[in-house]
């Protein structure tokens, strides 16, 4: 065998690679992503889908199982099966006919459970669930074994046959592998593999009423499917002895590796299906794919990119020790991958009316102006001018300060791609408000370039008032003020939901081309940000749109100060 080398894998990928090289497992590989189907995904699941597909996508033999681990009947839903298929699809990822259920392997884990009892490995306990906390132990202390951990095996048999046929009520009866109650291991304190829950199934409805634990069912679905590596969080490395001795126990022609690596977690946010599931049900955020929400739906609508959460996820690396990543790690992913493809557009979420007195009322020109800065291939486009314009309040300021180099009473600009225009008055209301400026320009600086070589300090966006698209710009902020919102067991985690996270901008005037955009897509809205047509609401005529991120990230800058 030739040394190969690893030296730029990470740890998963280094003994997959070593695996593979030594000819282990026949030379195949095939590795899984098991949500359960109780919530729709998250940025977490993300990592583990980029890590499990990514892998199998690395070598020609490779294969990634989509398999639904649906043995909890009371929370799995239709819904949420369908939203994680589309989830996976929309990443970039395809399981081809490889899609499986656990809840299909039903009848062969009641086999594996008769099995082990008729090997004296597994008994019906008939403890109390209170009474099975007491016999549990402690840290310290061992557990002590139940009084019912020497029934005989036909005792055995007969109890599991009548807990499958329903003859007893939820919670009579459970049962449990017999390993070792003194385990320093609680996981191998004789855990439950089958309870009794009087519930209908959304794939198997009423055939079953005792359904196997997520411990048992794991291993053995890993193993009928012939896994050779089943990659999992830090937090299942406890369970790994149990998931050894199950497989060794009933000897399985096929014993998948399991390997932990760290889970992602992120600052700013929560990462867990059923908190999640509370912002939802609390209405404290608008649904699954609430643009605020990490969720993959929620990114999506946000203006997130597959191409972007693929990349953060290689960024982010593999480790075997837990660690936060800071949420601007996130959003330099989709800056970046957006700052590439997004096509350039002028909008004015904060219009304030300028009126050029010296340019004809009844004119009208289109004004060529380019799609992206940097990339020729994506072209230009006409915009309109005329008369009255918006610019963006933050770029007038009456009394300057110093560095502001935007407009100004007296001071010329540029209109980008337009013309250089100077300011003559400000109009102000009855209140001193400002309501609009009258300037003039300079017919000579069409295109926005320089006459005569004289300078202007600032390059302004703008809207031709009288073609514009009126739109509803929404702007999200991080979604919880605290970096850590998990951090304090006395509070619960909504409390440090940041009261800022939505702002809706109602009266933004855009440049009229963008009536032709559909759901989904993304945009530069030069000097302002990143920002996605949202998929849900709006219409042609006001449409709304999503700001994706800031052009820059301006919390780093406020963390610097
Ligand atoms: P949640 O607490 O959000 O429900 P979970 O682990 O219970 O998470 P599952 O549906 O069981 O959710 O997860 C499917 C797969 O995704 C598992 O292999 C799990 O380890 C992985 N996964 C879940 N959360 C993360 C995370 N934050 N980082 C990396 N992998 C994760
Ligand atoms: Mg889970």
């Amino acid at each position: 065998m030739s040394e190969i080398d690893t030296s730029n894998l990470d740890f998963i990928r280094t003994i997959v690679a070593k695996d593979l090289a030594a000819g282990k497992n026949d030379g195949r590989l095939v590795t899984r992503f098991p949500p359960e189907p109780n919530g729709y995904l998250h940025i977490g699941h993300a990592k583990s889908i980029c890590l499990n597909f990514g892998l199998a996508q690395e070598y020609d033999q490779g294969v990634c199982h989509m398999r639904f681990d649906d043995t909890n009947p009371e929370k799995e839903e239709v819904e949420y099966t369908e939203a994680i298929m589309t989830d996976v699809k929309w990443l970039g990822f395809d399981w081809g006919d490889n899609l499986f259920y656990a809840s299909d392997y039903f009848d062969q884990l009641y086999d594996h459970a008769v099995q082990l009892i008729k090997m004296g490995k597994a008994y019906v306990c008939s403890l109390s669930a209170e009474e099975m906390r007491a016999y549990r132990g402690t840290m310290k202390e061992p557990g002590k074994n139940s009084p019912f951990r020497d029934r005989g095996v036909e005792e055995n048999l007969t109890l599991f046959e009548g807990m499958k046929n329903g003859e007893f009520s939820d919670g009579e009866h459970l049962l449990r592998a017999k390993i070792d109650m003194a385990s320093p291991n609680f996981n191998m304190r004789d855990p439950a593999i089958y309870r009794i829950r009087k519930v209908s199934h959304h794939r198997t409805g009423d055939t079953w009423c005792i359904y196997p634990m997520y411990d048992f069912t794991h291993c053995l679905s890993d193993a009928m499917e012939k896994i050779t590596h089943s990659l999992c969080t830090l937090e299942f490395a406890d369970h790994r002895p149990l998931y050894d001795w199950v497989l060794d126990t009933l000897q399985t022609p096929c014993h998948p590796q399991q390997i932990e690596f760290a889970r992602l977690n992120l600052n700013f946010t929560v990462m867990s299906k059923r908190k999640l599931m509370q912002l939802v049900n609390g209405g404290l955020v608008n649904g699954w794919d609430d643009p605020r929400m990490l969720t993959i739906s929620g990114l999506r609508r946000r203006g997130y990119t597959p191409a972007s959460i693929r990349n953060f996820c290689t960024e982010i690396g593999l480790a075997k020790r837990e660690s936060r990543i800071d949420m601007g790690v996130l959003e330099n992913a989709i800056r970046h991958d957006l700052n590439d493809i997004a096509p350039r557009r002028q909008g004015v979420l904060n219009p304030l009316k300028v009126v050029i007195t010296n340019y004809p009322e009844e004119m009208e020109e289109e004004l060529e102006i380019a799609n992206h800065p940097k990339n020729p291939d994506m072209g230009t486009r006409m915009i309109p001018f005329s008369q009255e314009i918006y610019i963006d309040r933050d770029d007038f300021m009456e009394e300057p300060v110093k560095k502001f180099f935007r407009l100004a009473p007296g001071r010329e600009v540029r209109l980008r791609a337009a013309y250089f225009i100077t300011c003559n008055e400000v109009i102000k209301d009855a209140q001193g408000e400002i309501v609009e400026l009258h300037c003039s320009y300079d017919p000579a600086s069409r295109g926005g370039s320089s006459p005569d070589g004289r300078k202007v300090k600032g390059t302004l966006h703008w809207v031709s008032a009288r073609h514009a698209l009126d739109a509803e710009v929404r702007l999200y902020d991080r979604l919880f003020n605290k970096e850590n919102p998990e951090d304090d067991p006395d509070v619960d985690f909504k409390e440090n939901l940041n009261s800022d996270s939505l702002k809706i901008l109602t009266n933004c005037k855009l440049e009229p081309s963008l009536v032709e955009a559909t759901p989904g897509d993304h945009f530069q809205f030069e000097r302002v940000g990143f920002f996605c047509l949202d998929s849900k609401e709006g219409t042609p005529a006001n449409p709304v749109f999503n700001r994706t991120v800031t052009l820059r990230d301006t919390w780093a800058k406020l963390a610097r100060k």
